[in-house]
């Protein structure tokens, strides 16, 4: 993660507001989003010094199903860190997104985060994709049930290893996994968000992870602008009409109040 301490949002004035004016037209926009905007809610991305709260030795799914050890060590983890990820508080620019969603003026955010902030922040459940599923969720890998992350959580006081309810098998948050496919239903209805919109807001992304990262080329190639706020650059740049180089916090706050007050 890199940060600029001495600056403020200011200082990026004429990127912000070339923002403002490419978002000011827009009747379709679209927010795409990465682990950049909850790193300002203390949970680290993939590229910063710390590791993410699951990310000690991420398993693969296979290495998941053919090892208990891996299964055993997954949920001690899970259960020392899940709770401060359960307390985790949005930051200033997922209420910035929620904001402008509830105005009318934000169609769909999706994310490739699994922390929830969105939601928590007051994004419609119903127009925020998970890319890559949830963490407050816990899924039976071989018949598809699942629970409130919570519910598992207190079983694991007396079951370390804990099994599905219903059919007996392995239970894992119900994230993606390396290797693994993304929901199909997210991705459809993601690419559907992209051809549609005339805006894209890719917010605190690398842009490197795939499939994800070919939404925001999708938008373009329908005829959609592009506005790209990250805290470095990405390999596409240069596809866009407006890039800020600054924390998204500060910069969705700037655009939410010139859109929804002036
Ligand atoms: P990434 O870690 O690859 O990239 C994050 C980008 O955001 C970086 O380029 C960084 O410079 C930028 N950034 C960091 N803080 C920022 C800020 N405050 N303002 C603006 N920019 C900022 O993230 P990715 O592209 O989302 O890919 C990582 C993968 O890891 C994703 O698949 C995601 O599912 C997963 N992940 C999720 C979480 C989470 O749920 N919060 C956290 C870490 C990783
Ligand atoms: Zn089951």
């Amino acid at each position: 993660m890199t940060t600029h301490p001495d600056t403020s949002v200011r200082d990026h004035d004429p990127a912000v507001a070339a923002l403002v004016e490419l978002a000011r037209p827009a009747r379709a926009i679209s927010a795409f989003t990465g682990a950049g905007i909850s790193t300002e809610s203390g949970i680290p991305d993939y590229r910063g010094p710390g590791g993410v709260w699951e990310r000690n030795a991420p398993p693969t799914l296979s290495d998941f199903r053919m090892n208990p050890a891996t299964r055993r060590q997954y949920w001690t983890e899970r259960r020392e860190r899940y709770p401060s990820l359960r307390d985790t508080q949005p930051n200033a620019g997922h209420l910035a997104l929620a904001r402008l969603q509830s105005a009318g003026r934000l169609s769909h955010v999706i994310t490739q985060n699994i922390d929830g902030l969105h939601q928590k922040a007051g994004s419609d459940p119903e127009r925020t994709i998970e890319l890559h599923g949830t963490a407050h969720q816990v899924r039976c890998l071989d018949c598809g049930a699942s629970w409130p992350a919570d519910q598992i959580q207190s079983r694991l006081e007396f079951e370390p290893l804990p099994a599905c309810e219903l059919c007996g098998g392995m239970l894992r948050a119900a994230t993606v996994l390396f290797g693994q496919a993304m929901p199909e239903d997210a991705l459809r209805r993601a690419f559907a968000v992209a051809r549609s919109s005339d805006l894209m807001l890719v917010v605190g992304s690398s842009l490197i992870v795939q499939p994800a990262a070919r939404l925001p080329e999708i938008a373009v190639a329908n005829g959609a602008q592009l506005a790209i706020v990250n805290n470095e650059p990405t390999p596409i740049d240069s596809l866009a009409d407006v890039v800020v180089r600054f924390s998204a916090g500060a910069v969705l706050s700037a655009l939410a109040d010139a859109l929804l007050d002036g």
